[in-house]
Parts: C-alpha cells; structure tokens; sequence
C-alpha cells in the first residue's frame, strides 16, 4: 500500500511517501480502508520533527482517517461499515490516517453518522471535533448566545475557523483573534464563515499588571495559549468562560486567581485526544446535526497524498487558512 512513514535517520526526522506491506487485522481490531486523512498542526510537527510527537519511528503519519471497515475481528464492525477515527494516539503512538490501509482496536473506531461522507468528516477531522468540544463545554456551564460575544483566538486555523461557523451557527454573536487582521483576503473569509468582528492580534496589549481588566467578552475559544490566555483571563466577563484546546503562542500563562474568584471565571480544558468513547461518539452525531458547519466548502480545500509533504510549512508558519483534507484513494 501507499503510505506516508515518517523516519528518524541520524537525528533527523522527516517523511517519505512509501509502498508497503498492508497491516494485519488483529484480535478484537479493524482493517480499514481509508479514503481521507486530513493536516492538522499536529501532523505538520510530526512529520518535521518540529516538536517529538512521535517516539518510535518509522511512524506512519496522520493523526485523523475516515474510510470503510474492510475488514473485522470486532462483532461491533462488519464489512463495509463507513467508520472514522481521530486521536487515541493515531499518528503518534500508533500508525495514522496517511495510508491506504490502517489496522486499529475496534475501541477507537467511530461509526460515521448518517449525512457525514468521509470527504465531510475529515474536513472537520480532529479540528472539527476539537471545536465542537469546546463549544459543548461552554454550553455545559450556560454560556448561551444570549450572554454577549464569544471570541475565538487563533481564528484563521482549521479549530479556529470551525469554531466561528459553529458558534455563528447556533446564533452566538463571534469576534474573531487574528494575526492576519492586514491581510484582506483572511478577514474577509472571517467574515465569511460568521465572525462579526475582527480582533487585531498584533495590537494587543498582552502585558496588562492588573488582575482584572474590563470585561470584554461573555466567553472565549482560544487556541494560542501563552500570553493570549493570560490575557483572556482579565478580560472575559463575569461568569463568563474560557475554552483553552491549543498552544500556537506559547505554553506557559501569566494569570492570579481573582478572575477565577471575584468574577466566577471558568477555564475549560479540550483534550480531543484521549476524550472517552461516551462523550465522542455522541459529539460526532452533534456534529452531522446543531453543530455542522454551515462553511465548509469554503473552509476546506483537498490535496492528493503524493502531495502532502510540501504542505507541512504553512502550518509551522502559522499562515494557514482553514482546513486540509488529505484525499487517499484513487
Ligand atoms: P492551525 O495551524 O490550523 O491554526 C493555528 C492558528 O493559530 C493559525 O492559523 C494562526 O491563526 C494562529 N497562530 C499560529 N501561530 C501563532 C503564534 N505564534 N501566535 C499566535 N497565534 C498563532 O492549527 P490547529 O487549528 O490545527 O491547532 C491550533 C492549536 O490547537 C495548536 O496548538 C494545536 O496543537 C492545538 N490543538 C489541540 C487540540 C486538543 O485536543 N487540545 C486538538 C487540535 C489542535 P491567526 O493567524 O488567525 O491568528
């Protein structure tokens, strides 16, 4: 079959398009034909060794598939089954999406719902379901549209921008964090997919002394981390909330507790990765339903597999726009 392996050779690590041998089905497993993969961020590191995902090499790439059961020795999945999978190690611990074939426990396969084609599933892939955790979590502690506007940092990347059309979908009234606020291009697509409101990343004023600073937002999707998220923390509402899925701008965050104590603050955490089967199964049914993006023909575009590796660098830059599907079959 036709694989993307990431290796490590003297230090270096780095990827090839590849013909192996098919995985076998194993005990309690799946084989999987897959048809789609997608590019997130994560991929873009792993692939380039830009940050040690993978520990073990050769690794087959791709952290999201969505295909067919091809075939099963799980009672739960018979042949032909339209499935998906994302996260649980995929691409990292385990082989990922970027081949022809994957071989996985039936624990981790999602059946796809109905309305959901595999092209659709990995134009959401682990952004979508990322983005549909974080608005699941805001909900879960009342944050509704009625409560004033959600800012979504990072806006222009694939959780970003499915987070926007998401939200502007079930009429939350969205402003967008972004640092291609000069470029036209990007902030009209903003606008586009639903956000009311462009933020100017660049014009921040990040390095605030107070604890608390004026209330500015009912609730927040952020995905820079950093100095971003110790901001957020002045300025969002009280009772207000913050969904914290990403680290594009940094790890560690300046912050006091009194957001969290004066103002009732809630930070969120969004682990798409390890989620249990209970909560993501059922996600992945809201997103074929309240949840699906109203954009996402303009949000997505596809590639071929023999043309991944050229597009790993807009990721580490961060000047991509949107989502990637990974196309894998003929
Ligand atoms: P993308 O590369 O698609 O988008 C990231 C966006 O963040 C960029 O488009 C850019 O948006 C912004 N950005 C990039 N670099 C910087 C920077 N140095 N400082 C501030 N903002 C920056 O990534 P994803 O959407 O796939 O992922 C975003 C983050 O979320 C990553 O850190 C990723 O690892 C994490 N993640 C976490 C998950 C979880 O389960 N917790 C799941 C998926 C992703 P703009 O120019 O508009 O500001």
């Amino acid at each position: 079959m036709r694989a993307f392996r990431i290796h490590n050779e003297q230090d270096q690590v780095g990827g090839r398009l590849e013909d192996i041998d098919r995985p076998e089905c194993e005990e309690g497993g799946v084989l999987i034909r897959v048809s789609h993969s997608s590019i997130n961020y994560k991929d873009a590191l792993a692939a380039t060794g830009a940050a040690p995902i993978i520990r073990e090499f050769p690794r087959i790439g791709g952290i999201d598939l969505a295909g067919e059961i091809a075939a099963s020795r799980d009672d739960r999945f018979r042949e032909g089954d339209a499935i998906l999978v994302t996260g649980y190690g995929l691409g990292e611990s385990r082989d990922g999406g970027y081949a022809e074939y994957a071989a996985v426990p039936g624990d981790l396969v999602v059946p796809r719902p109905a309305g959901l084609d595999a092209a659709a599933a990995m134009a959401l892939g682990t952004a979508g379901f990322t983005a549909a955790l974080a608005v699941q979590r805001l909900q879960q502690v009342d944050i509704e549209p009625a409560r004033g506007k959600v800012l979504v940092t990072g806006a222009s990347g694939g959780v970003g921008s499915l987070a926007i059309d998401m939200l502007a979908g079930l009429g939350y009234e969205v402003a967008a964090l972004t640092g291609k606020a000069g470029d036209a291009g990007a902030v009209g697509f903003l606008r586009e997919i639903g956000a009311g409101e462009i933020v100017d990343r660049t014009a921040l004023e990040l390095d605030g002394k107070r604890p608390l600073e004026k209330g500015l937002w009912a609730a927040a999707v952020d995905g820079v981390g950093g100095d971003v998220l110790g901001w957020l923390t002045r300025t969002v509402n009280p009772w207000g909330a913050i969904a914290s899925y990403g680290l594009a701008g940094g790890v560690a965050f300046r912050a006091t507790v009194m957001p969290f104590i004066v103002r009732g603050v809630a930070l969120l955490g969004v682990d798409s990765v390890q989620c249990p089967m209970a909560i993501r199964a059922p996600l992945w049914a809201r997103l074929a339903g309240d949840l699906a993006p109203q954009h996402l023909p303009r949000i997505a575009r596809t590639v071929p597999l023999d043309a991944l590796p050229q597009y790993f660098d807009d990721f580490l830059q961060g000047s991509v726009q949107g989502r990637t599907v990974v196309e894998i079959g003929d």
